[in-house]
């Protein structure tokens, strides 16, 4: 058999066994596939030996590029002593190391007084990151005799993985309608989404309207609201949605004066994505549960985080009999592996000076954004560091949208990929989230192919 053939034959038997997360698959039977065989800095190659620009860090968890020698040799040196042992009843030595390392981090950039995030409940993923925290802010007022703290507040377009809690306390029509039934109900809070405002206000004239909403449900239902949870900044799979300045500052006034916790999910914001190491920082906000993954171990291993305050987990300390034990660990919990591959991470964040670095790269990005806002097609721009999104529109002074079924975010994205850069979009918001370690020359680069893209698709 012929290379060709086995390529073929990878096709075939792709299709044949594998069903594709998110993915309509009698579409994905109708193409065929890209298979990929390897990396290289910001670059994947299929089996025909193409390379492609991976514009989206490989689902926004690739921050430092592939094969990433620090990170290849950590999981090699760590691999030689022990892949995994268990976090029930035992520990192991990356998993201190890094636990240590991150609650320095997370508070190291603040300057108000505040409670610290100083404990580590480690996880394997997202979804899982937050399935913790609301089972943990629950759990908490359980102890602390509030009982009546069983729901939580949370944000329209928020998404906060596919879980379901995850999905109840999240806010995408589309999962809300198909999983409904089987959902936890929550209050809901409006979208800092200034395009779309629900509210039908106008920033800045409208002085933070949408927090007076949330203020208005905190007011009359505190002592059923165990925590908000939110994604700081923005609100990223619901369409790169950026909050306005002084959003998020105000929400942690709000958790304070009603006595409510809240849960930062850094999931997408955190680890450099922003321009700074965690979203929360650009507002000096500490929360009292916040959420990591995605790029903490640079997208090499599947890896979670969900840290808490001294507060919060002394509320967990009793007799065995009290049954105060936080009842939640899965398999994989503190993998050591991956534990390694994150404090290598950390080191690179340090001696590549990674967010010093990104000032460019954000000020390249900027500057194409302001171009491109200039398009008939194009609706909004938004970005905070190096995560944009760029909103398609049908009719720009109408603001009214491309038909769903129209595919338009689709047809850019495939231009872009037919061209050497894999993006994948929000509906019609064209998602740019390069790895942060990308060249000025290769961001510009892939810039250009997706004007291009928008260009050709919308005229
Ligand atoms: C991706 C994401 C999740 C879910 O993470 P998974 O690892 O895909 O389960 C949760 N919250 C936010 C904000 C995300 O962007």
């Amino acid at each position: 058999m012929g290379i060709m053939d086995d390529n073929r034959h990878l096709e075939e038997t792709d299709k044949k066994y594998i069903w594709h997360p998110f993915t309509q698959m009698q579409e994905w039977r109708s193409e065929t596939p890209i298979i990929i065989t390897e990396g290289r800095d910001c670059f994947i190659k299929d089996i025909y030996g193409r390379w492609y620009l991976d514009g989206v860090s490989s689902l926004w968890v690739n921050i430092f590029g592939h094969r990433k020698k620090e990170i290849n040799d950590a999981i090699r040196e760590q691999l030689d002593k022990i892949a995994h042992s268990t976090m029930l009843g035992l520990s192991n030595v990356p998993a201190i190391k890094l636990a240590e390392r991150l609650v320095k981090l997370v508070n190291a950039s603040c300057v108000t007084p505040h409670a610290p995030l100083t404990k580590v409940f480690y996880s394997d993923n997202g979804s899982t990151a937050v399935e913790v925290a609301v089972k943990m802010a629950f759990q908490y007022w359980k102890h602390k005799g509030a009982m009546g703290k069983n729901s939580f507040l949370c944000l329209n377009n928020a998404y906060h993985g596919d879980t379901i809690g995850a999905v109840s306390v999240g806010g995408v029509d589309l999962f809300h309608n198909t999983f409904g039934p089987l959902l936890f109900k929550t209050f809901k809070a409006p979208s800092p989404y200034c395009y779309r405002c629900e509210l039908g206000e106008e920033y800045a004239k409208c002085s933070l309207a949408c927090i007076k909403k949330m203020e208005e449900t905190l007011r009359v239902h505190h002592d059923k609201i165990a925590a908000v949870i939110i994604e700081p900044l923005v609100q990223a799979a619901g369409g790169m949605i950026v909050a306005p300045h002084g959003y998020l500052g105000e929400v942690r006034k709000l958790c304070s004066k009603y006595n409510t916790l809240l849960i930062a999910d850094e999931v997408a914001t955190g680890f450099g994505r922003t321009g700074k190491m965690f979203a929360c920082e650009h507002e000096d906000v500490v929360p009292d549960i916040m959420c990591l993954s995605k790029g903490i171990t640079g997208g090499y291993m599947p890896l979670a985080v969900t840290l808490a305050t001294e507060e919060i987990y002394t509320a967990f300390l009793g007799e065995f009999r009290e049954l105060k034990t936080f009842f939640h660990g899965h398999s994989y919990t503190g993998n050591p592996i991956a534990c390694a591959a994150a404090l290598a991470c950390l080191d690179i964040f340090e001696h590549e000076e990674t967010l010093k670095n990104l000032v460019p790269r954000i000020a390249i990005l900027e500057k194409w954004l302001k171009d491109i806002s200039e398009f008939v097609h194009v609706g909004d721009v938004r970005n905070k560091g190096l995560m944009a999104g760029i909103e398609l529109v049908k009719d720009k002074k109408a603001k009214e949208a491309y038909a769903w079924e129209d595919k338009t975010g689709w047809k850019v994205a495939h231009h872009a990929r037919d061209n050497g850069v894999f993006i994948r979009p929000l509906g019609n918001v064209i998602v740019i989230m390069p790895p942060l370690s990308i060249s000025n020359e290769d961001l510009a680069g892939m810039l250009a192919v997706i004007k291009d893209a928008i260009i050709s698709v919308t005229s």
